[in-house]
């Protein structure tokens, strides 16, 4: 059983639909808290926002690093919500740790097997994403690298996969959920943003979600995303993550 503690009220996963949304970056304490007030205001239970951002391009940016890690704090006082952000390196664990509710292992290091290995020690949540090109199999696999440290509350997260196909940034595999908890007992979400890279493929995908029996869902949600310095395609208004709020009727209004 996989507990967080939110606004006052803890979000028991499994049992609660667990609604992840926010920017792909932080990129300053006002976007973050603008977009953490509007996620929350519609029904979101997790603030996510990334500080150390894995990048295709060395010269992209790359996250505001630890800075990211303080507005994160900030801002997750400031509006109670429970928070999710990344991380690449062991060396930023302890610094993540003291902010984030739930830690996020990212597709780029779903087999970095020492970094599953040295997180598994720890007692927090732990959002495990597919791997770019990952097999079933082998995410069950860097899953059970975590749990054999002993740390089995981990979220599983579809992600997408890279296919042959050019219409999308990836091929969202939704037959994994059922998949996955037919196969294990963990929790699992999807992430229909990185899933598609496409904005207008975000809230048809959510809705396939709901309905193959995803237990939440990760959104990413900008103010301005045309000015996003990452994934602006793929991020949603606010308007349209309101519209997206309603149409799967999660009314979360007490988180
Ligand atoms: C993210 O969610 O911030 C991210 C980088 O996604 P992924 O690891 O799935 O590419
Ligand atoms: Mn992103």
């Amino acid at each position: 059983k996989i507990e967080i503690n939110t606004c006052d009220k803890k979000l028991v996963v499994k049992e609660d639909k667990i609604i992840m949304a926010g920017p792909c970056a932080i990129e300053s304490y006002e976007q973050l808290l603008e977009t953490a007030k509007f996620v929350k205001s519609q029904g979101a239970n997790v603030l996510r926002g990334g500080a150390f951002k894995p990048r295709t391009s060395p010269n992209s940016f790359k996250g505001l690093k630890e800075e990211g890690l303080e507005i994160l704090k900030a801002v997750k006082e400031e509006t109670g919500l429970a928070v999710i952000t990344e991380l690449m390196d062991i060396r930023d664990l302890e610094k993540l740790y003291e902010v984030s509710d739930i830690i996020q292992i990212g597709s780029r290091n779903m087999q970095n097997f020492t970094l599953l290995t040295e997180i598994g020690k720890q007692d927090k949540p732990i959002m495990l994403k597919r791997g770019i090109a990952a097999t079933i199999s082998e995410w069950i696999g860097a899953a059970e690298y975590i749990a054999v440290e002993g740390n089995n509350k981990i979220i599983m997260c579809e992600r997408g996969i890279r296919t042959y196909n050019d219409y999308t940034r990836n091929t969202l595999d939704l037959a994994a959920v059922p998949i996955i908890q037919k196969e294990t007992n963990l929790p699992v979400i999807v992430d229909p943003s990185h899933g598609t890279g496409v904005r207008y493929l975000v809230k048809p995908m959510s809705l396939a979600a709901m309905a193959c029996g995803a237990d939440g869902l990760m959104i990413e949600v900008h103010p301005n995303p045309s000015e996003a310095l990452s994934d602006g395609m793929q991020s949603l208004h606010f308007d349209e993550f309101e519209d997206l709020m309603k149409s799967i009727n999660i009314t979360n209004k007490d988180y």
